[in-house]
């Protein structure tokens, strides 16, 4: 099968050829027909699948072909995604597939000035690919209309609602024309997702490309389990002993983040961090230079790193383990990506061995474990399996140190002692009603 097969224009193709796409991915082998045909879709896929294109280049393609000029401050076709740094990734790839076809695309996104994107949006604009919140600001600011409006996508929409946007959603639901193509992608697919989508689309065609809930196989993941005092350590251990050159760290905290980030330079190794704390400019700037590869060590809260394409990353480090599980498949999809291997480590300490049960449950695999000479935990890790349990049975308790009279909480959960709060996109906040009208958790 080829990208002709599936009815692409040869600008699109032409443009496909620059880029080295030689064969469709399977969720664009199915996407792309139905789309062209005006179907509206419902897919399960994650980002490493080559969704983006599922989606971009037919749109490129029926925004070229139909519909007539875009006018003042119009959109045609709408991609709303959840965090600015995936706007700006999905924008980016978007421009190069529209590349030779006469369009125009944009981003908007919070956290930088509206004044410039309001001058942009005066003439209109085919493509836009925006984060909710600020669509909507720019809507009610009149910079923005939705008559011309031909095609909605909502991208990455299991995250969106756990970023509690799923207010703006409803918004942006009721200022658009009825008569409308939705496209709806999705890494997973809870209860929220299947209202969401019961709303916003109509009759659509369901598309699966990876079995639910299942961590790309391509990716060895483990488990080193350690005492939480000790992670920063073990962590320099590891990373030293593996001669670690390119690796994304993930950690449930800013304050986690910008700790590990101290420690690291401190010791004269190259790492940065990205949270939602940081100024867009400068996660974009640790980004784009942790992809070529000026930084070794790129860690990241769940919400800034979400959704990021990283070519050929080998490597993923869990240094707190997600407090909701769905995000331990979307952190490890970075790695293993287009059948590359890749590895995905998890330094586990025993107030998370919840969280780990959690992630087993939903991966359907018990994760094998290993200890790292000398980072032989005190706290003893529970065991564990796919089956939801967490084994109570206690191990034969260690010898207790004879000093300092240090608490012995072996293979008992341990309550944690980090006050630090998590960023606000990791709290399991999915349980909201689609469109209720709680407050937003966070601005991406
Ligand atoms: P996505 O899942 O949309 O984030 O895409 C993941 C990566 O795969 C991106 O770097 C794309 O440029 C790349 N990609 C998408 N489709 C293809 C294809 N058919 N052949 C080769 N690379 C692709």
């Amino acid at each position: 099968m080829t990208f002709a097969t599936l009815g692409l224009i040869e600008p699109l193709l032409r443009s496909l050829e620059t880029l080295g796409y030689q064969t469709p991915t399977p969720v664009q082998a199915q996407a792309i027909p139905a789309v062209l045909a005006g179907r509206d879709l419902m897919a399960a896929a994650q980002t490493g699948t080559g969704k983006t294109a599922g989606f971009a280049l037919p749109l490129l393609q029926l925004l070229a072909m139909e519909g007539p000029k875009v006018t003042a401050n119009s959109v045609r076709a709408l991609i709303l995604v959840p965090t600015r740094e995936l706007a700006e990734q999905v924008h980016e790839a978007v421009r190069q597939y529209a590349e030779n076809l006469p369009l125009s695309t944009y981003a908007v996104y919070g956290g930088v000035s509206i004044n410039p994107q309001m001058m942009k949006l005066r003439k209109g604009v085919d493509l836009l690919v925006a984060t909710p919140g600020r669509l909507l600001d720019l809507f009610r600011q009149n910079a923005l209309k939705f008559n011309q409006l031909q095609t909605l996508v909502l991208d990455e929409a299991d995250r969106m609602l756990d970023l509690g946007f799923s207010e703006e959603l409803g918004n942006i639901y009721k200022a658009l024309p009825k008569k409308r193509q939705t496209l709806l992608f999705s890494a997973t697919f809870s209860d929220a997702i299947r209202t969401l989508a019961g709303q916003m689309l109509n009759d659509p065609l369901s598309i699966e490309v990876s079995p639910r809930n299942v961590a790309a196989n391509t990716v060895k993941q483990w488990v080193v389990t350690v005492d939480k005092k000790r992670k920063p350590e073990l962590f320099i251990h590891l990373l030293r002993k593996g001669k670690w050159k390119q690796v994304l760290v993930f950690a449930k905290t800013r304050n986690g983040v910008d700790a590990l980030v101290e420690k690291l330079q401190g010791l004269g190794i190259n790492a940065d961090g990205i949270h939602g704390d940081k100024p867009q400019a400068t996660r974009q700037r640790a980004l784009d230079r942790f992809k070529a590869s000026e930084v070794q060590i790129l860690v990241a809260t769940d919400v800034a790193a979400r959704g990021l394409d990283i070519e050929d990353l080998p490597l993923v480090v869990n240094f707190d383990l997600p407090i909701v599980a769905e995000d331990y498949i979307h952190r490890i999809g970075r790695t293993g990506r287009a059948g590359a291997t890749g590895q995905a480590i998890s330094l586990v300490c025993a107030d998370e061995v919840n969280l780990l049960s959690a992630i087993e449950t939903l991966t359907r695999q018990t994760l094998p474990r290993q200890m790292e000479h000398d980072f032989e935990p005190e706290h003893r890790v529970p065991d564990t399996d796919a089956s939801g349990q967490v084994i109570k049975k206690p191990k034969k308790p260690k010898k207790p140190k004879t000093s300092g009279g240090g608490k012995r909480n072996l293979g008992k959960w341990v309550e944690s002692g980090d006050a630090s709060a998590p960023e606000p996109s990791i709290k399991p906040v999915r349980k909201v009603p689609v469109f209720n009208t709680g407050p937003r958790k966070r601005k991406p």
